[in-house]
């Protein structure tokens, strides 16, 4: 599965690039080895003060405009409508860009009705292609179920998110896990059970956790900031888990 598609008929690359914690300086190069490597789908928000630096790579990488789905995500202190509308023109004039694929509440918190309605706006104005969501619980994703296409929820071997999957699945819309190595956290790169079944398809853990994701419908937008393993972390296709793994 490369592609996903939204409730809306706008297809989705299953695997993209995400650059939080990725400094301004470190940005544009990052972006530019991911497009290289076939990346086409790139992650970024308002929050992360980078949206300039991956417009920039976007532009430098010659590739046309409607072949690169761009993510950004409002920050919570423009949760308001008026503030809301202000804050995506920043982040497009940030971005250099005349629309943006798909926009994200970024926190569950706050004015988040009112956040909504101006993303439902900008939607009915073409000037987003799909409105979602990130971190909304089932029970708060209820209240914006129109036109959702998207909730970012984190989901990693230690949070699976069996329930949204399942909810979101039944809902129509699409599951993408943030943080898909857990931040790199918990040892999740030298646990016993991954590297066993990475071991058993000559494939890194890394590999292993993007697939077991993918093949569970869920799309990722793993970060890395280098080449080698911005790389692997593209290449999860020539491989299939099984059931039990
Ligand atoms: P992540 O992708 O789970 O993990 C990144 C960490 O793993 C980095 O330390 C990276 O180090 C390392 N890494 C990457 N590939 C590796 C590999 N093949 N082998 C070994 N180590 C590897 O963390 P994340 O950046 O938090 O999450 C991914 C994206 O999700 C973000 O960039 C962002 O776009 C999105 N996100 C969204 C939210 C939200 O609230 N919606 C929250 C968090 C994240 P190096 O860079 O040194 O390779």
């Amino acid at each position: 599965m490369k592609e996903m598609r939204l409730n809306n008929g706008v297809m989705m690359p299953s695997v993209g690039f995400g650059v939080y914690q990725i400094a301004k300086s470190e940005t544009k190069q990052a972006v530019l080895q991911a497009l290289e490597v076939g990346y086409r789908m790139i992650d970024t928000a308002a929050s992360y003060f980078n949206e300039r630096e991956v417009g920039e790579a976007i532009r430098e990488s010659g590739l046309p405009r409607e072949s690169v789905f761009v993510t950004s995500k409002l920050w919570v202190q423009d949760y308001e409508y008026d503030d809301a509308l202000r804050a995506f023109d920043r982040s497009l004039s940030e971005l250099g860009l005349d629309y943006i694929d798909l926009y994200l509440l970024h926190k569950p918190y706050g004015n988040y009705y009112a956040a909504w309605r101006a993303l439902e706006r900008l939607h009915r104005e073409g000037r987003i292609r799909a409105i979602g969501v990130t971190s909304f619980s089932n029970e708060r994703l209820q209240d914006l179920f129109l036109h959702n296409a998207v909730n970012q929820i984190e989901t990693h071997p230690f949070q699976q998110q069996q329930d949204a999957n399942a909810f979101l699945k039944a809902e129509g819309i699409v599951h993408e896990a943030w943080s898909p190595f857990a931040e790199g956290q918990k040892g999740v790169f030298v646990n016993p059970v991954l590297k066993d079944i990475a071991a058993a398809h000559g494939k890194s853990v890394a590999a292993v956790i993007l697939r077991w994701l993918n093949q569970r419908g869920v799309v990722v937008i793993p970060k890395s900031v280098r080449e080698d393993r911005i790389r692997e972390n593209f290449n999860i296709f020539d491989f299939r888990l099984t059931d039990a793994e």
